[in-house]
């Protein structure tokens, strides 16, 4: 029995640690049998949870004492000294039950203030001892009618709303303490119970200050269950007065003298062997063995939702990585592969963006080739210029050979700059391509480390592959300029002079090819020539541009983009590995909280497996 009463504290304890204070929705807490302390003020709630602990350690006085809920486990030890722990201050020990008390109200007061103000947040208090059946108890401020000086309008609303808020849960023991010398009939406690549990099953009905009521005067017929009828029998009991506590009479003596008060009662004599403090310990524990019982298949179906919950969350946020070398790398390395397989998909399709590169070739390069100003370059003043010039002191005499070659290669000349902007321009979708692949990889989303290492890697890739595709094609180009094709100019020769037909005009003289040598039609002719072959020449390049940039960019990044960086990595040292597996440090956060909160509740599974079968 009392393993099992001790595990259940466990678990209260640990959903306390938790931050589980039974707030929103079913929680752990919930689903465990609680005690709770209920009545009027100054009924004897705090002296009753005294003296079934059997220490001196809770404020008491007239007036507000108790103003926060008081979580108090019991925690029955064998041998070694008594001592308490505050859950706000732990690993350190009491075992001077006044500090105890003396804690408590200053921790009352740290979230309260001075003031006769209340707050639901509980303090949470064990105390470890081998004169105490384990049990946990709620000591909770006592019920008022009306609000005194200094507390504010709504306090009695405010009270009642906090212990309705503890005693209406189905798992909570009520502990309905009314005072012997009041009438039964206008008792707060048994009033409030009588409305959270209608049935009486888990209200227990405590009888304060028997010693104190009129002489004349009984309280047999409320004890014997004749004037208000509980499930669970009443329990008389008899604390110690004002004038006790003054005069320190300690919790030994009081029990004592509690058990000689019925012994010694021609009334309650006959009960005695079921009133006092002590019997009502023990009713308490095994009540609370059988409601345990009942509930382990629910405390164990909770459980097991809030494991399946915690773990569903650890993996949508990642599970933990392996501390050593070869684990870290095979994450990198696994890491490295979705990102590249998400590039791949942008690439060859599956997702957007691939053919952002088409556009490319197809819109981007034929309109900057069409822009390319070869009119101006090979208009008849030009061409005569140019030609003049490379002919120098002497005219050419039949066709000027050096003039051609000019024309040609400053023709061509103007070929590498849209064949460098289309270079460019794949860079750039191949660099979007990256950047996008980046974000789309869910896996890399926690490691922002290495996502930027791998950004910094692939761009680095990019560039090295755009520099060769640019000397690629720069050297198309020239390769045009270092061989002609000679059978363009020899079919030429055969053919007849267009321009000549075209504009009759121009050319008086049609049968004297000699004499307009040096004549703009002349000029004219050469200029059509040239831009003839050039014609040529840039059908040419339109289609071996794109090739060499998709060989030496587009090819290359979907095959070796992170090689480079899988070379570099394979050098690095564990703890170097460690640091590109950085990870946001909120998220670290959240995953130690979470795979704490797992393994609590793992451990509360398997104790209540343990007792569960017993
Ligand atoms: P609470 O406000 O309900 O927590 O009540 P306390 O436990 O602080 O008790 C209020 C006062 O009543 C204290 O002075 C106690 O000594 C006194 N008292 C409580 N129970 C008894 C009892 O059974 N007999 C006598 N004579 N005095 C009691
Ligand atoms: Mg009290």
């Amino acid at each position: 029995m009392e393993s099992l009463i001790g595990l259940v504290n466990k678990i209260q304890r640990a959903c306390t640690v938790l931050g589980d204070h039974g707030g929103e929705g079913m929680s752990l807490w919930e689903a465990l049998p609680s005690v709770a302390v209920v009545g009027g003020q100054s009924s004897g709630k705090s002296s009753v949870l005294e003296s079934v602990v059997g220490r001196d350690f809770l404020p008491r006085g007239s007036g507000i004492v108790t103003r926060r809920p008081l979580v108090l486990q019991l925690h029955k030890v064998e041998g070694g000294s008594e001592y308490a722990e505050f859950l706000h201050a732990p690993r350190k020990r009491f075992s001077d039950f006044a500090a105890v008390r003396q804690e408590i109200s200053d921790e009352t007061d740290r979230v309260t203030g001075k003031s006769k103000q209340i707050s639901n947040h509980p303090i949470q208090l064990s105390i470890y001892s081998p004169n105490v059946v384990n049990l946990t108890l709620i000591d909770l401020p006592g019920l008022t009618k009306v609000a005194v000086e200094g507390q504010p309008e709504t306090i009695v609303q405010d009270i009642e709303h906090m212990v309705r808020s503890y005693v209406e849960k189905p798992n909570c023991i009520i502990l309905a303490i009314s005072p012997a010398n009041q009438d039964i009939a206008t008792s707060d406690a048994i009033k409030l119970a009588r409305e959270v549990d209608p049935s009486g099953e888990r209200t227990f009905g405590v009888l304060t200050k028997l010693d104190l009521m009129d002489k004349g005067t009984s309280a047999i017929d409320v004890l014997e269950g004749r004037s208000y009828r509980l499930q669970h029998p009443w329990v008389g009991i008899v604390n110690r007065s004002q004038a006790d506590i003054n005069k320190n009479v300690d919790m030994i003596a009081a029990r004592r003298k509690e058990q000689e008060y019925f012994e010694s009662s021609p009334e309650y004599g006959h009960l005695a062997h079921k009133m006092g403090s002590e019997y009502l310990a023990k009713l308490l524990s095994e009540h609370l063995e059988i409601v345990i019982r009942q509930r382990i298949p629910s405390i164990i179906a909770l459980i097991n939702k809030t494991i399946d919950e915690l773990n569903a969350e650890l993996d949508r946020i990642g599970r933990p990585i392996g501390t050593d070398g070869g684990a870290q790398l095979y994450t990198i390395l696994d890491m490295c592969r979705a990102f590249d397989r998400v590039f791949r998909e942008h690439l060859d399709g599956g997702r957007a963006g691939g053919h952002k590169i088409y556009g490319v070739f197809d819109h981007q390069l034929p309109a900057a080739l069409k822009k390319l100003p070869l009119d101006r370059h090979l208009s008849p003043s030009n061409v005569k210029r140019v030609v003049t010039e490379a002919d120098g002191y002497q005219p050419h005499l039949i066709a000027p050979e050096q003039g051609y070659r000019r024309l040609i290669d400053g023709s061509l000349g103007y070929f590498k700059g849209p064949a460098e902007a289309c270079v460019d321009a794949v860079h750039i979708v191949l660099k979007e391509l990256v950047r996008k692949s980046l974000i789309e990889t869910q896996e890399l989303k926690r490691f922002p480390t290495l996502q930027s290492d791998i950004a910094a890697a692939s761009n680095e890739a990019l560039e090295k592959f755009r520099d060769e595709s640019r000397k690629t094609v720069i050297r198309l180009v020239d390769q045009e300029s270092s061989y002609l094709t000679v059978e363009f100019f020899r079919k030429l020769q055969n053919e007849p002079d267009k321009t000549q037909e075209k504009n009759p005009d121009k050319n008086p003289n049609p049968q004297a090819p000699n004499a307009e040598r040096y004549t703009e039609v002349h000029f004219r002719r050469i200029g059509s020539n040239v831009s003839g072959y050039i014609n040529m020449v840039c059908e040419t390049l339109r289609s071996s541009i794109p090739k060499a940039v998709v060989h030496c960019q587009v090819r290359e990044a979907r095959r070796s983009l992170l090689n480079h960086f899988y070379a570099q990595i394979g050098r690095k040292e564990k703890e170097q590995l460690g640091k590109m597996l950085d990870e946001d440090p909120s998220l670290m956060e959240k995953r130690e909280t979470l795979a704490k909160r797992l393994e609590l509740y793992k451990s509360a599974r398997d104790d209540i497996d343990a007792v569960a079968w017993k």
